[in-house]
């Protein structure tokens, strides 16, 4: 927040800790004094809109997290504003500052309304990851559908990244590494049961040697070593193969883990369907577009296209290895509870019905790499659209109409591999809103100073 006296430009940092607010001041880029300000609870209470956006503050405050707007840049021998919140610099003894108008705008700017669309694993988990970049917003999820009717319900959950055409490699890599680091230490907590991650090992078999045989992800996964041949003696029709360990999400139970998450957080989830993002301007600040396939109709992307895949859960607990054929199409991913037997590649279908012939195939097929599944019992089928762009959109974009703005962020398209890449795009698509609630910050310190 910045204010203008005569010649001198003020600039003041604001900081969270326990139940109490700091604010530090600057004058002419050098450090001036810091105050502290009345009890939150006194503080919120005074202001009606701070107290209705009341969890996402209350929220941050008592994390210790640190809220910091600048006007300027701190000058040179100022020090970091956050880590220097009580020591005295240079300049004239301090006075009361923070007079209630100058808190209750803080506490207005400092819980900026988010609403994100979509439940699926992309919205949840962008969702989770803004409540821990931002803790002073106030998030709210929107969506039509919930665990268990998205397309996350519907996946296998395998950390075994999908290439997106038009994204950097460095990019994707960078996700997925983001994603299996966080998963991993997940699959080594105390939570991992509850929140479906486990790890798993096994094969990715080809017929004939692939032009890569080192794919881009071999050293973020554990293990990666060609197969032995022995191991290939159990697949007859294949030359290659590839074994490794991955992460695995038991993708229901890990649905269910990001909202009681996010719940315990304080973030608001309710169920609507949104005909227009413009529809949330009057509610929220920031709108963040989680909407995977109905990204189609919601802001009419034409580059978004279905992937219909169906796959079969069977109940086959012998099978705890992993088998993957190269091509993508035929696999037999163990589970905790089910093993995932798949699969189809359907672009451009719109079809959710299952279709008999195809589940037939697929057992077959699956069958004819690990032929104990003919035992496989109480087999059910499930079919999803993948959400699939030549590359997913983590991008800001401000709606306006006239004068009023809306700051959006998407984070869509996540194709064959949402689950593999979430955590990676998520803490990008929450740094993006980091970036909107500073330019919002911005626009609203010049109105209100
Ligand atoms: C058969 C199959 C197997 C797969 N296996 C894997 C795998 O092993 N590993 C992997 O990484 N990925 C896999 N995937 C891909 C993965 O499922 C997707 O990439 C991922 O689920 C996309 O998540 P999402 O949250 O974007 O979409 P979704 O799960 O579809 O969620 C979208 C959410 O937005 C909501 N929504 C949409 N429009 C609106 C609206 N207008 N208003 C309000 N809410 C709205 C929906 O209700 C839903 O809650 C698989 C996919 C399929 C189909």
């Amino acid at each position: 927040m910045t204010a203008c006296e005569g010649r001198k430009r003020t600039v003041y940092s604001l900081q969270h800790s326990g139940s109490r607010l700091y604010i530090r001041e600057y004058q002419g880029g050098k450090f001036w004094q810091a105050a502290e300000s009345p009890a939150l609870a006194e503080a919120a209470g005074r202001s009606g809109s701070a107290a209705s956006a009341g969890g996402g503050l209350s929220r941050g405050l008592g994390t210790n997290s640190s809220f910091t707007q600048r006007g300027a840049e701190p000058g040179p021998g100022t020090g970091c504003p956050g880590r220097r919140l009580f020591q005295a610099g240079p300049g004239p003894p301090p006075h009361q500052v923070g007079s209630s108008l100058l808190w209750l705008c803080i506490l207005e700017m400092a819980s900026a309304k988010v609403a994100v669309v979509g439940a699926g694993v992309i919205g949840l988990s962008t969702a989770l990851c803004i409540t821990e970049t931002c803790p002073s917003c106030s998030v709210t999820v929107l969506s039509d559908q919930f665990s268990p009717n998205t397309t996350s319900d519907v996946a296998a959950g395998m950390l075994i990244p999908h290439i997106y055409p038009d994204t950097p490699l460095h990019r994707q890599k960078q996700w997925f590494k983001e994603t299996f680091t966080y998963l991993f230490a997940i699959s080594n907590s105390a939570e991992a049961s509850e929140a479906g991650i486990h790890l798993v090992s096994g094969w990715q078999i080809f017929k004939s040697t692939p032009k890569e045989e080192l794919p881009f992800w071999s050293d973020i996964v554990l293990g990666f070593r060609p197969m032995s041949k022995a191991e290939l003696q159990k697949f007859p029709q294949h030359r290659f193969g590839q074994a490794f360990t991955t992460l695995k999400c038991d993708c229901p139970s890990y649905l269910l883990w990001l909202e009681k998450r996010l719940k315990a957080t304080g973030t608001q989830i309710y169920t609507r369907k949104v005909a227009d993002l413009w529809e949330l301007h009057s509610d929220y600040d920031i709108v963040v577009n989680c909407t995977g396939m109905g990204a189609h109709h919601l802001v009419g992307d034409k580059q978004l296209f279905p992937v219909r895949g169906q796959v079969l859960k069977v109940h086959a607990p012998w099978v705890t290895q992993f088998i993957r054929d190269g091509d993508g199409l035929t696999y037999i991913y163990p589970g905790i509870h089910r093993v995932t037997l798949g699969g189809t590649r359907e672009k451009g279908s719109w079809s959710l019905s299952p279709d008999a012939g195809t589940t037939r195939d697929i057992f077959d097929r699956c069958c004819s790499l690990e032929p104990s599944l003919q035992g496989a019992k109480d087999i059910k089928v499930k079919v999803g659209l993948r959400p699939s762009r030549q590359s997913v959109r983590v991008q800001r974009e401000v709606l306006s109409k006239g004068r009023v703005k809306l700051p959006v962020v998407h984070n869509y398209g996540h194709g064959a591999g949402g689950f593999s890449v979430h955590w990676g795009t998520a803490k990008e698509a929450a740094s993006l809103v980091e970036e909107c609630i500073s330019a919002l910050q911005g626009s609203s310190s010049r109105a209100k100073l």
